[in-house]
C-alpha cells in the first residue's frame, strides 16, 4: 500500500533550513528533497549572501546536496517559498514529480507553470513561512529584489 507522505512534516526540514539561513544573515528560504518513501535525500538553504553566490537557492542547494539520483519522478521538492523560474526550471528539467511549497503569498514563482506541466504542486499556506518572508522582504527589499531578479 502506498501511503501519502505527511507533507507538513516534510516542510519542517525546509523551515529549519530557512531559519539557519536567517541566523547566518541570509535570505530565509530553505528546501529539502525527499523520496516518496519518506527518505531525506538532501536539504539546504539560500546562500546568496553568505557565499556571494546568486545560484545557490534553497532548492538548488538541496538538489546538489542530494547528489546523483537515477530518477527524480518519485521525489518531492519541499520548499518554504514557491520556487522561482530558475528553480521551477530545475523541477521541470529533472522531472521532479511533486513540489510542496510552504507558501505562495509573498511570491508565486512558477507554480502555475509547474501545474500546467503536470507537476503535483501542494501549497501548504503555512503561516510561519508567510510571516518569515513578509518580515524579511519588508526589512530588506533590495536584497529580496536582487534574489528574484527584479530591478
Ligand atoms: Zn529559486
Amino acid at each position: 500500500m502506498i501511503t501519502t507522505p505527511d507533507y507538513r512534516a516534510l516542510l519542517e526540514t525546509a523551515i529549519d533550513q530557512a531559519r539557519i539561513g536567517l541566523a547566518e544573515g541570509g535570505i530565509p528560504i530553505g528546501a529539502a528533497l525527499y523520496h516518496n518513501d519518506g527518505r531525506l535525500l538532501g536539504c539546504g538553504h539560500n546562500r546568496r549572501v553568505q557565499e556571494g553566490d546568486p545560484s545557490i537557492h534553497g532548492e538548488t542547494d538541496a538538489f546538489r546536496k542530494a547528489g546523483r539520483q537515477r530518477s527524480y519522478r518519485d521525489t518531492i521538492m519541499v520548499t518554504t517559498l514557491a520556487p522561482c523560474w530558475y528553480c521551477s526550471g530545475l523541477v521541470r528539467q529533472f522531472n521532479i514529480g511533486t513540489v510542496v511549497v510552504g507558501e505562495s503569498v509573498t511570491f508565486a514563482g512558477g507554480i502555475d507553470w509547474l501545474r500546467e506541466a503536470g507537476v503535483k504542486v501542494i501549497d501548504l499556506a503555512d503561516e510561519r513561512c508567510i510571516e518569515m518572508m513578509e518580515r524579511f522582504t519588508t526589512a530588506h527589499p533590495a536584497l529580496w529584489n536582487e534574489d528574484i531578479g527584479e530591478d
